[in-house]
C-alpha cells in the first residue's frame, strides 16, 4: 500500500526530527513542518547582537542504551561535546545541532504553522496559517507538546484523547551578556526563583565572550508567568547576582517565556498511535522532561509507523 506516498511530521524539535530521520531511512518521503524559524524546538540557540545563547535546553544525558549509542555517533562526529562533567554532552556550536544533524537532507519546511489536518478520503493534508494546503499524504506524525497536539486535533475534528493527561510547569529563561568574567560554570539551586544558571559561553565550540542563561523555577515561572519580560529580566538579574555572590550588570539582558518547558505529568507510553486514522503522536511528555524522552518517544512512534505501513518499496 501507500506506492509513492508522503508521511508528514510536524514539529521539527529533537522527536520530530527522529521520526522523520527513521521514515526517511525506511525510504518513506518525509515532509517536515514547523512554525519556528529554524529547527530545534526547546533544543533552541537564539543570537541576540550576534551573540549565540542556549536559552532551552542546557544540556542532555543518556540514561538508556539507545540514546547513549546516538551520543556516541554524535560525539564522533563533532555534533556534540561533553560540558561540565558529570555525563553532559551539549550540541556544538549550539543545542540544535543533534536535531539538524537528523534532518540533514530532509525537506523541512520552517515558518509553517499548521492550523489543522485534513482528511480527504483516504489520505491526510496540512493545512497552514498561510492558507497553504499540503498533501496527499499517508499518515501524519504530531510532535508539538502535548497540549498544542490536543489543540490541533481538536480544530481538525479529532482526537487523541490520552494526550490530556499531560502536564508542562513553564519556564522565564534569561540570557545575560557580562563584561565581568564569571567562575561557576553550572549551578542548579532549583529554589524560588533560579533553578539553573549556566556559563553559557564555556560549552564547548562558542565564540569568546562571558554570556549566562538563567532558568527560574516552574513554581516562580508560573507565579509571574503574564508578567512584562523587563520586570521579569529585573528581578532574575538581582536573584541570579545574589546567588553568584556578586552583584551583575549585564549589557545584554533579554527574557523569554517558555509556556509548555517541562512536563510534569508523562504519559508512560512510548507514543499514541491510531491505527484506522493513521495519526501518530510524540513528545517529551510521553516518557519525561528530558531530551533523551522526546527522542525515545519519537523512535518508537517511527517504529510503530512503520510497523503499520512497512517501509517503502
Ligand atoms: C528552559 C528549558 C530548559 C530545559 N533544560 C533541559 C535540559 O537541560 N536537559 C534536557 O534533557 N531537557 C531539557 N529541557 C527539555 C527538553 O528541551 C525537551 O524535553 C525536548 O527538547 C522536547 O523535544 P520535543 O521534540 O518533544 O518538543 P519541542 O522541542 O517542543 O518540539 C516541538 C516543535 O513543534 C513545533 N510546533 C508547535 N506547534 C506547532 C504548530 N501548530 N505548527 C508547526 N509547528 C509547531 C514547535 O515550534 C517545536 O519546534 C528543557 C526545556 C526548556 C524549555
Amino acid at each position: 500500500m501507500s506506492e509513492h506516498r508522503n508521511i508528514a511530521v510536524l514539529g521539527a524539535g529533537i522527536a520530530g526530527a527522529v521520526v522523520a530521520r527513521r521514515l526517511a531511512d525506511a525510504r518513506w518521503t518525509v515532509r517536515v513542518f514547523d512554525k519556528g524559524r529554524g529547527v530545534g524546538g526547546r533544543m533552541a540557540t537564539r543570537q541576540i547582537d550576534g551573540m549565540p545563547f542556549d536559552h532551552g535546553a542546557q544540556f542532555m544525558r543518556a540514561h538508556g542504551p539507545a540514546f547513549a549509542a546516538q551520543l556516541d555517533d554524535w560525539a564522533r562526529r563533532g555534533v556534540v561535546a561533553p560540558w561540565s562533567g558529570a555525563g553532559r554532552w551539549v550540541g556544538v556550536p549550539g543545542m540544535t545541532a543533534p536535531v539538524r544533524d537528523l534532518l540533514t537532507d530532509l525537506a523541512v519546511a520552517s515558518d509553517a504553522t499548521v492550523t489543522r489536518i485534513l482528511r480527504r478520503g483516504d489520505d491526510w493534508h496540512v493545512e497552514l496559517a498561510s492558507g497553504a494546503v499540503h498533501g496527499p499524504f499517508a499518515a501524519v506524525a504530531i510532535t508539538f507538546p502535548a497540549p498544542q497536539v490536543a489543540a490541533l486535533l481538536q480544530a481538525s475534528g479529532f482526537a487523541l484523547p490520552e494526550v490530556a493527561r499531560a502536564t508542562y510547569a513553564p519556564c522565564w529563561s534569561l540570557m545575560l551578556a557580562l563584561d565581568e568574567p564569571q567562575a561557576e560554570i553550572l549551578i542548579e539551586p532549583r529554589e524560588d526563583p533560579i533553578g539553573l544558571i549556566a556559563l553559557d559561553s564555556s560549552k564547548p565550540g562558542r565564540p569568546e565572550g562571558v554570556r549566562l542563561t538563567v532558568h527560574a523555577t516552574p513554581n516562580w515561572s508560573r507565579l509571574h508567568l503574564e508578567e512584562p519580560r523587563e520586570s521579569i529580566a529585573a528581578a532574575l538579574i538581582r536573584a541570579a547576582g545574589d546567588r553568584i555572590g556578586t552583584a551583575l550588570r549585564p549589557t545584554t539582558a533579554v527574557a523569554h517565556r517558555w509556556r509548555y518547558a517541562q512536563v510534569e505529568t508523562a504519559l508512560e507510553v512510548p507514543s499514541l498511535y491510531d491505527r484506522t486514522l493513521r495519526i501518530g503522536a510524540a513528545g517529551d511528555w510521553c516518557f519525561g522532561a528530558r531530551v533523551e524522552a522526546a527522542y525515545d518517544s519519537g523512535a518508537a512512534l517511527a517504529e510503530t509507523i512503520l510497523a503499520d505501513l512497512g517501509p517503502q518499496a
